[in-house]
């Protein structure tokens, strides 16, 4: 008996598969809220329970196992209660392609071990490049936004090192990035690994809501050259995580072809737009971009992980190339994706985007997202006339931002229910909301991605959020009355 996937072994390979499979369907078909709700405490104990060490319980037991440890407890990102952070719903033929692809376990690393799939592979870098309007262009899929980010400023780095003239220790203490506060963690945390000076990444002022404004980029590159600094990267955000909102793309990439520096987007969350028929618009300039970067695995319905770095010259990948004797020497003319990956071996995630567009096609995921858009106009609607709640700022895509005002709560107290509110719901597991800090000043966070919730299903939450802070708001009266410091 073997329990390797072979040539004698496809029945089993079939049972237990349809066996996982007709669990998850009971699961979705079955779950009521988008958590179980279980304290850690409780988790921790039955992940405690279970016996790492033994020879094993067979397949069929092992999944009926993860049945009831996995799958009861799982965070559900189709059910219409959650609304916390950028997890999408997954469109089925990227699910049935996820596991065609764990089954071949092919690494798309060299051409010798993936042949057709990096044809595909760079296929879709093709299709998406053309989304984006590089001419010719090129690519690669990475593990996520952070990774697509952090690769983009190492070419954006490696572009900026042969202009200057000193040593490469000394010329990277004098780079410097430019972004908004509001761009993504992984910014700042790509200039520390990538050896930069810890006051690399210069903050640029915004317009209020947290579009980067074009006049002061162009004010802040003047002071950092005046100072000796040498600009390596402005990083314009295609769509924040907690605002949505898009910085103004082609007045940006003027600035930046103005002082000749390298335009990186970060369109993670908002990449969806570049399917969608009605909004495309809100990315105009994206093709002035020298890098792009595209979370699948976000705007596109796709399992993680599914993302990629977009490069508008062929030739810039060419920084990360390394050689090595048993995999891809240089005299070897195959064409190997390890030459312009950060990764060695790696997941084939291009066949789930693949199997996407041809069943359902790249029009109906433009649509998907833009449906989850116009939900999150409609909340934003909905927010803005409740006297109880009070929005804070419009988005663009699927975020709302806002707070709990009940009767007569000041400033301090609405900001200190935030963390409650979002506790409450989450320990009760039947919505799912998140927390952020805008302008200094806590807020909860809906993030909408699931084009199926309704705006009843919204309404919903949002009862939920408004009972959670009544309460909590009477339990700290009444601890006052009895002279408690809640
Ligand atoms: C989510 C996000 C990222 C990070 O992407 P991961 O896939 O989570 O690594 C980067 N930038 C923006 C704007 C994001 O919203």
């Amino acid at each position: 008996m073997s329990e390797l996937l072979t040539a004698s072994t496809t029945d089993d390979y079939r049972s237990l598969v349809d066996e996982s499979s007709a669990r998850v369907a009971v699961r979705f078909a079955e779950v009521t809220q988008p958590s179980s709700g279980a304290s850690r405490a409780e988790l921790q104990r039955l992940v405690d329970g279970v016996d790492l060490a033994g020879s094993g319980v067979g397949g069929s037991a092992a999944i009926r196992e993860i049945d009831e440890l996995f799958l009861a407890n799982a965070v559900w990102f189709h059910h219409p209660g959650y609304a916390a952070h950028l997890n999408c719903p997954v469109v089925i033929p990227a699910v049935a392609a996820e596991s065609i692809l764990a089954a071949v376990n092919t690494s798309v690393d060299t051409y010798d071990q993936s042949t057709v799939g990096t044809l595909m592979e760079r296929r879709l870098i093709e299709t998406a490049t053309g989304w984006v309007g590089f001419g010719s262009g090129d690519g690669v899929f990475t593990s996520g936004g952070t990774q697509s980010n952090f690769h983009a400023l190492f070419l954006a780095r490696e572009a900026a090192v042969p202009t200057i003239e000193e040593p490469r220790s000394i010329a990277l203490s004098r780079m410097v990035v430019f972004a908004t506060a509001s761009s993504h963690f992984s910014v700042g945390k790509s200039a520390l690994l990538l050896g930069l000076a810890d006051d690399a990444v210069i903050e640029v002022a915004d317009d209020g809501e947290g579009r980067m404004l074009p006049s002061a980029l162009d004010a802040a590159l003047d002071a950092a050259a005046a100072e000796g600094r040498v600009p390596m990267a402005v990083v314009a955000t295609g769509g924040t995580t907690d605002r949505g909102v898009i910085d103004p793309i082609m007045r940006i990439a003027d600035v930046c072809d103005a002082h000749g520096v390298w335009l990186h987007v970060d369109a993670a969350y908002g990449c969806g737009l570049l399917v969608s028929r009605r909004r495309r618009h809100l990315l105009t300039g994206i093709e002035r971009a020298r890098s792009v970067t595209v979370d699948f695995h976000k705007s596109f319905f796709q399992p993680v992980s599914s993302s990629a770095i977009l490069v508008r010259e062929r030739r810039d990948l060419a920084a990360g190339a390394w050689h090595a004797d048993y995999l891809n020497p240089l005299e070897n003319d195959e064409p190997n994706q390890v030459d312009k990956s950060l990764q060695t071996t790696r997941r084939f995630d291009a066949l789930k985007l693949w199997v996407s567009l041809r069943a359902i096609g790249a029009d109906r995921i433009g649509e998907m997202f833009d449906a989850v858009i116009d939900l999150a106009v409609e909340v934003g609607d909905v927010v803005d006339d409740d006297p109880e709640l009070e929005l804070v700022g419009r988005t663009q895509l699927s975020t709302v931002l806002f707070r709990v005002r009940p009767d007569g709560a000041s400033p301090a107290e609405q900001d200190a229910l935030v963390a409650g509110v979002r506790r409450v719901l989450f320990e009760s597991g039947r919505a799912l909301v998140a927390k952020t800090v805008i302008a200094g000043r806590p807020c909860l966070k809906l993030t909408l991605l699931n084009p199926e919730t309704t705006l009843d299903d919204v309404r919903e939450i949002l009862a939920m959020v408004k009972g959670a802070a009544s309460t909590l708001a009477s339990i700290d009266d009444e601890l006052e009355l009895v002279g408690v410091d809640a």
